[in-house]
């Protein structure tokens, strides 16, 4: 007989277990045996492939094509030294080449090591108490506890199930949930039975458990290895803007190179002179270290994120998160504490103020015995034992509750339980079946709208009385003034029966048993977080399911609503909206929606995205998956949120804190800035690389700057600190901005103006400048010709070289920021930079002063004079572009 054919008790003891879970001890022997409960991930692309496609991106391309050039050139026209450039540029390709492959490998394995931060976890019974381990730990014969949003960990058969509902989709591709039981199956297969849960798929409402019976390889999802590497072929924005920039830049560079070529030939200029040149330019165009970049500073930005508490799912979400305009967000737990302690309870007609007056008022816990069973007996929590000290696991809400009514009536004893119908939002109420001496008790606890409606009795000192109009409108007014003062209001009910009724009417004909208030203070960084993203231009949206009043009330304590009455919709509101109506109603200045259904929150997201916003929404559970997949950030509760819903989303709060998804946006907008710091900085030296080339062309003069000298920047005395741009920490001011419009380009006017017209000029001018003066001083008129090896001509072409590296030692502190001084940036706190700035200038004097690269290069150490000459051009450089930023900082606040 197979596992699901068997009753309860034959499975558990098959598998040589215990209702009561297996022992530590059985359950590290069966460990060994069987192994960690975990299936490998499927195997990507071939490794070989993929360093093969770094040697084949749009910049590669052109670079082969320039080596390709080269070496006809050196077929064509041998000793003109063609060979030695292109096997320069050959190095250059395998170099970039392995570096971009190191540095997707670096963000595979930095990916990987932040989604360890997130193990998943599982209820396990050992020993008859509850511990949270992590899922690789289970093996076959645990008891695991199931609940509503959880992934299951391994296959396993129920053994007690309330209301269980599964998605299959993973193993049967159904989506549709499968309601499951506990009973013995006929069926053949595991698959078509009702009370065999897989691994991998998981548990949409209800809960049970269920013992093991395969884990890892061997469970149908190990066998299947179904696993959908998700997230991660989709191309993200600002990539698709880079790739574009590059093709651009490419098919530029090939133009203009292959236009400059002819017309050099044409003009009568030598043919391997003409190539080179033509050459000189494609090398000089193509901006070889932007994609790498990207990803470098995408991942490190992850990577504090992740010292923040927010933890990264899918990298192009860095960059969404820059641009976000609105971020809904729920309340309980995301903008409270979710730490809530018992503030109020009506009883009949006695409102009491706090757990300490029920204990103090004489006889109240006989009076009103059933209202503190249901705080005992009807919720989802754990029992577990932690360092010796018994503790509950599950809501904190309900955690409450038992802890008042132990406290307050700690000699009411535990009814068995015999059903359960969970909580779910949209029911908005829970309830539990209790076998009592005298019965059956039937206790439900919710929301006061999906309570009190279902009563028909009350309980008043002791005794039941009918409910008519005016009890209820009496219920209605205490729970509007606890919910005015922000309080979470729970009203409890129950009835009492001989013998058991049918499960769909068990929560009709209720007794009310009364209200009670619980406070759950905003988190104290909340305010200020709120206050941030006014600043930037972000809208917040309270999205909860809670009261509106008690909404509201915490929307004006954390400062999210200004006006004295904000535009409050509930949901039963939102369902007869039009969905335009909804759009005009997000106009709104001040907006709060409650008693929202997670459907709902689907429709406002939707709705948001179709007013052109960038939408952040926060969920948590099993309905916000929908939610949470179509925006453009998914945001999961790592502390409250369900295994659904941390699957479907973007990223996740290591501690649910709101304050971390606008720390997580400050960084999503400093990737951003810095790409634009990095493109600036590579333009300006494009710059002054070319020019070199026009004027050889256009004015007849010596060739300024080769393209091995013009490679050399490029690949290495540059690569550090365009890095080092790539990785600045975000600008204070970064929040000070409205968010980036979704059509504004990575490569803006402002951006091409400043780096190719202005600094890009100005390092050409004073590059070409040092050539001149080196020539000239060694007597060089116009139009004089001379071989490239003469030390004068190499000692010239030297001081160009010299001259942009240098400059662009002072470009890179110009650079860190668009409109700042490089008094306010300062010249420290980005050790990359440092780093790459002593690199630089270590380079610079390699470039000048070694025999070896001087014969590589094709350089000669250039004299006090020239260095005497170049200082002030640095200092000239970096006043015209201060100056600039004057005039700019004046123009912005003038406007
Ligand atoms: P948010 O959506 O901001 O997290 P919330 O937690 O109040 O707010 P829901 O979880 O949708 O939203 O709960 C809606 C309402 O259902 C609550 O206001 C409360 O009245 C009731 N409720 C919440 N949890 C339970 C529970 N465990 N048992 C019974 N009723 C509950």
């Amino acid at each position: 007989m197979r596992v699901h054919q068997m009753s309860v008790s034959d499975a558990i003891a098959s598998l040589r277990s215990h209702p009561s879970g297996l022992t530590s001890a059985d359950a590290a022997l069966r460990l060994l045996e069987y192994g960690p409960n975990k299936v490998g991930s499927v195997a990507g692309e071939p490794m070989a492939l993929r360093f093969a496609k770094e040697f084949t991106s749009n910049f590669s391309l052109i670079l082969w094509f320039a080596a390709a050039l080269a070496l006809f050139a050196q077929w064509r026209a041998p000793g003109q030294g063609m060979l030695k450039i292109a096997v320069a540029i050959i190095v250059v390709i395998v170099v970039s080449g392995l570096f971009s492959f190191w540095q997707e490998y670096r963000v595979e394995r930095a990916l990987a090591a932040l989604q360890a931060l997130l193990p998943q976890q599982a209820n396990v019974l050992r020993e008859n108490r509850v511990a949270r381990l992590p899922a690789e730990q289970l093996v076959p014969g645990d008891v695991i506890l199931l609940g509503q949003g959880d992934n299951v960990p391994a296959d396993c058969r129920l053994v007690e199930a309330f209301g269980l509902c599964v998605q299959n989709a993973a193993i049967t591709g159904e989506s549709r949930p499968k309601p499951l039981d506990a009973g013995p199956s006929t069926a053949l297969e595991p698959i078509q039975s009702t009370n065999i849960v897989f691994a991998g798929t998981s548990i949409v409402a209800g809960d049970g458990r269920a013992v093991v019976f395969a884990t890892g390889v061997r469970t149908e999802f190990g066998r299947i290895t179904h696993l959908v590497q998700t997230a991660g072929g989709e191309v993200s924005p600002l990539r698709k803007e880079i790739a574009h920039l590059s093709r651009l830049t490419a098919i530029l560079a090939v133009l203009i190179g292959s236009i400059f070529c002819a017309l050099g030939w044409v003009t009568g200029i030598a043919f391997w002179q003409a190539v080179m040149f033509g050459i000189g330019i494609i090398v000089a165009m193509v901006p070889e270290g932007l994609l790498p970049t990207l990803t470098l500073a995408l991942v490190l930005a992850t990577q504090r994120m992740a010292k923040r508490n927010v933890l990264i799912r899918y990298l192009p979400a860095v960059e969404a998160l820059g641009s976000t305009t609105v971020i809904c967000t729920d309340k309980t737990g995301t903008l409270t504490q979710n730490r809530m302690a018992v503030r109020e309870v009506l009883l009949g007609a006695r409102l009491l103020a706090d757990v300490a007056q029920l204990s103090r008022t004489p006889g109240l816990v006989d009076l009103y015995r059933p209202f503190f069973c249901i705080g005992l007996m009807c919720h989802d929590l754990k029992e577990t034992q932690i360092a010796g000290v018994q503790q509950w696991l599950g809501d904190p809400m309900e955690i409450a509750l038992v802890e008042m009514a132990q406290a307050v009536a700690p000699d009411t004893a535990f009814d068995p339980l015999l059903d359960k119908v969970p909580f779910d939002t949209d029911r908005m109420r829970m309830s539990t079946v209790h076998r009592t001496s005298g019965g059956i008790a039937i206790y439900v606890k919710g929301a006061p709208e999906a309570v009190v409606t279902r009563c028909d009795r009350r309980l008043v000192d002791g005794k039941v009385e009918p409910l008519d109009a005016g009890n209820m409108k009496q219920i209605a007014e205490v729970q509007e003034r606890m919910a005015h003062r922000g309080l979470r209001v729970l009203a409890f009910a129950y009835r009492q029966e001989a013998a058991a009724c049918e499960r769909e009417h068990i929560e009709e004909h209720l007794v009310f048993a009364g209200l009670v208030g619980l406070e759950d203070p905003p988190r104290p960084e909340v305010p200020a977080a709120i206050r941030r993203c006014r600043e930037a231009g972000i809208r917040v949206i309270m999205i909860t399911g809670d009261h509106p009043l008690t909404a509201a009330a915490i929307a004006r304590e954390i400062g999210l609503t200004r006006s004295d009455s904000p535009k409050l919709i509930t949901g039963d509101e939102l369902r007869a909206l039009t969905p335009s109506q909804l759009q005009l109603a997000l106009d709104a200045e001040d907006i709060i929606f409650a008693r929202a259904a997670a459907d709902q929150k689907m429709q406002i997201v939707e709705t948001l995205k179709r007013k052109k916003q960038i939408v952040a929404v926060t969920g948590d559970g099993v309905n916000d998956g929908p939610a949470l997949r179509c925006a453009h950030i998914g945001i999961a509760m790592g502390v409250a949120g369900t295994d659904v819903a941390k699957g479907a989303a973007d990223m996740v709060l290591l501690d649910d804190n709101f304050a971390a998804i606008v720390d997580a946006v400050e960084e999503g907008r400093a990737v951003y800035a810095n790409i634009r710091k990095f493109l600036t900085y590579v333009l300006v030296h494009n710059v002054a690389e070319l020019v070199p080339y026009i004027a050889f062309v256009l004015l007849r003069v010596p060739l300024a700057l080769t393209p091995i000298q013009a490679l050399s920047i490029d690949m290495s005395t540059d690569a550090l600190t365009a890095l080092g741009l790539g990785v600045e920490r975000p600008d204070p001011g970064v929040m000070r901005q409205p968010p980036r419009l979704q059509t504004e380009r990575l490569m803006n006017r402002a951006l091409a103006l400043r780096s190719y017209l202005f600094l890009g000029l100005i390092e050409a001018a004073i590059a070409m400048a040092a050539f001149f003066f080196v020539l000239h001083r060694g007597g060089w008129a116009h139009g004089a010709v001379f071989p490239i090896s003469s030390p004068l001509y190499l000692r010239a072409t030297t001081a160009c070289l010299s001259a942009i590296v240098a400059m662009q030692v002072v470009n890179v502190f110009l650079c860190r920021s668009e409109t700042k001084s490089v008094l306010t940036t300062g010249l420290f706190g980005n050790r990359l930079l440092g780093w790459g700035v002593v690199t630089e200038i270590g380079l610079l004097l390699l470039i000048n002063y070694t025999p070896w690269v001087n014969e590589l290069l094709g350089t000669r150490g250039i004299d006090t004079q020239t260095w005497l000459f170049l200082a002030p051009c640095g200092a000239f450089m970096l006043v015209l572009e201060e100056t600039r930023k004057v005039i700019v900082r004046r123009a912005r606040a003038k406007a």
